[in-house]
């Protein structure tokens, strides 16, 4: 069995924005609230968080997370890691350091962010992690296995990750075609969709809509929205068919 939650469906603004006063950010249905984009994958033995947003305090407590064997990045960008001196919850609680998977170019970034948690002597009371090096060859955290799929988020190269039947790809612009053949036959499929208008590194609806055709999954679901994207509900009632939107708090089961 693998699960998964969907700890955050929004872009690195999150959904309301602070200030804004548009129809979206106001809106009272819940599925327009979004944190930062995140998400859980468990099965009977093993718990990972993908990415660490500044929302993973929250979306840790919200989820109801005790424990946590491994912590995997898909890139460095401060939406994805800015929440990770948090992981000193579980340092506490579990006793021990928390293992980080990262491409080298993350831990990079990690130790430039978090320069504190890696001075020789530590000041009491600093996140303690395992940093864990990954590359394009598929690895182990538990008994779930990953396979990275290497996309561009602009110039940037980042991971999305392929969990059985299920893909997912956050903050892809393009996906090189040599990547393809590690997506093909996934039942579920989950990719970034910013808005409609376009933008320099981020799917546009129509972008992902026409990603998921060509992959066609049995299910597709968009993360990573702005709140110019519109309200779930009107933008979900367009899509084709088999293709929704995601929200915070969904799940999936894979038997
Ligand atoms: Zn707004
Ligand atoms: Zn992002």
């Amino acid at each position: 069995m693998l699960k998964i939650t969907f700890l955050g469906t929004g872009t690195s603004q999150g959904v309301p924005v602070i200030a804004c006063q548009c129809e979206v950010c106001k809106s009272p249905n819940p599925k327009d609230n979004r944190l930062r984009t995140s998400i859980l994958v468990e099965d009977e033995n093993t718990t990972v968080v993908i990415d660490s947003g500044p929302d993973f305090r929250q979306q840790m407590l919200r989820a109801g997370v005790f424990k946590l064997d491994g912590l995997l990045f898909t890139h460095e960008h401060k939406d994805h890691i800015a929440g990770m001196d948090d992981i000193r919850a579980f340092n506490y609680v579990n006793q021990q350091a928390v293992d980080i998977y990262a491409s080298k170019a993350v831990q990079h970034a990690i130790k430039r962010e978090f320069h504190y948690a890696f001075d020789a002597i530590k000041y009491p009371g600093v996140p303690e992690l395992n940093l864990i090096t990954i590359d394009d060859t598929p690895f182990q955290i538990g008994t779930i296995t990953f396979v990275p799929i290497r996309i561009k988020h602009y110039m940037l190269d980042i991971y999305g990750f392929r969990i059985g039947d299920f893909t997912y790809i956050t903050d892809a612009k393009t996906i090189p075609e040599e990547e393809f053949s590690k997506i093909y036959g996934s039942k579920v499929l989950v990719l970034n969709a910013l808005r409609k208008e376009p933008h320099v590194s981020h799917f546009t609806l129509d972008e992902a809509v026409e990603m998921m055709q060509h992959f066609s999954p049995e299910q597709g679901y968009l993360i990573h929205l702005s709140h110019q994207m519109g309200l779930h509900q009107e933008v979900e009632a367009n899509l084709p068919k088999g293709i929704f939107v995601a929200y915070d708090g969904m799940e999936l089961r894979f038997e």
